[in-house]
Formats: C-alpha cells, structure tokens, sequence
C-alpha cells in the first residue's frame, strides 16, 4: 500500500486522528487504508471411515497434504466458500455436517474455518492440485502435511470420531510460537 488506491500518490504510515492505529494514508487525498484479516475457509471431508487430502501443487508447502480450503471471496459466505474451494481442488461435491475448527492466527492476520463435511460421489485433483487421495487415521501422512490447522484438526477430528461426540472447537493462536501449546 506504498501508493493510494484512490488517486495513485505516495502514502505515509502514521496514526490517523481520532485513530489508535498506524494505517496507510494518502499524502494528497487523505484516503485511510484499512486493513483487516483474511478468511480461509475449507472442508474436512469424510467418507465413511476415510478422510480426504488434497497434494498441494503450487507453493507454499507444495506437494504437501492438506484440506480443500482458499481464501473467502468478496460477498461470499464461508460455507459457500468451503463448498466452491472444495469443487475447484477436489473437484468434489459435499454436504456440510457443521462448522468444526476455527483458527485466530493473530500473528499473520488470517482465520481459518473448516467445515466437516460428507463426500457426495466422485473426486479428481483440481488445477492447483496433484493428488487427492482418501485416507484412514493410520494412513494419513502425519510428516508431509502442509500446515498446523491441518494437523490439529485432524487430531481433532479422529479424536471425535473415536468417541463418537463431534464439536466445534476455537483456537486463539496469537504468536507462531503458541502452535506447542495447543
Ligand atoms: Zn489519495
């Protein structure tokens, strides 16, 4: 934001008035630009005893396992995000059981909702996607996933389905370093 969006000048980083904050602000027009957090949002999809992992194919974590999960577009919500994410790497069509995980990661601005969800028929690596493969609890490759929110809801959810009792669970992580905590 070295530039505003409204009439292209040079901006400055400093507290607006009547603001607590630093923010981006025109030198010419005065524009504030706000920034806010972004929402990733994807499924952690099941067939019956099997979980569904996609091989990533663009970078980061490439050819890491991870869930069906983008970030929300404009004017959408999170559970036609989750669906629209899981059609476009997964090429796969489900039903939402419920909002299952949510992550605060405060320290790089972005939340992450996954949904649980049920595979409805058939499923095929996207364009961002090598690989897309059902696993069982013991097959999962534990050592090649692409991310702690994938890890952790996992965790999670073959802990649930052990005992039979599926629930949302929120997680706050506000430092990198609270991912050993959890
Ligand atoms: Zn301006």
């Amino acid at each position: 934001m070295n530039f505003c969006v409204k009439c292209g000048a040079n901006t400055v980083y400093k507290v607006p008035p009547d603001d607590n904050r630093f923010r981006r602000v025109c030198r010419l027009c005065g524009h504030i630009h706000y920034e806010n957090p972004k929402i990733v949002c994807g499924c952690l999809v099941r067939s019956d005893d099997l979980v569904l992992l996609c091989k990533r194919g663009i970078e980061p974590r490439k050819d890491r396992w991870t869930f069906p999960a983008g970030f929300l577009e404009i004017h959408e919500t999170t559970l036609d995000g989750a669906k629209r994410e899981t059609a476009e790497e997964a090429h796969a069509e489900v039903e939402i059981e419920m909002l299952y995980t949510q992550f605060d990661l405060a320290y790089i601005s972005q939340i992450y909702q996954f949904y649980l969800a049920d595979l409805v028929g058939s499923f095929a690596p996207g364009d961002e996607t090598l690989d897309v493969q059902l696993f069982s609890k013991n097959s999962v490759p534990w050592e090649q996933l692409a991310f702690p929110v994938i890890r952790r809801s996992l965790e999670c959810y073959f802990s649930d389905r052990d005992s039979g009792r599926y629930k949302f669970r929120h997680f706050e992580i506000p430092e990198r370093a609270s991912w050993t905590t959890i």
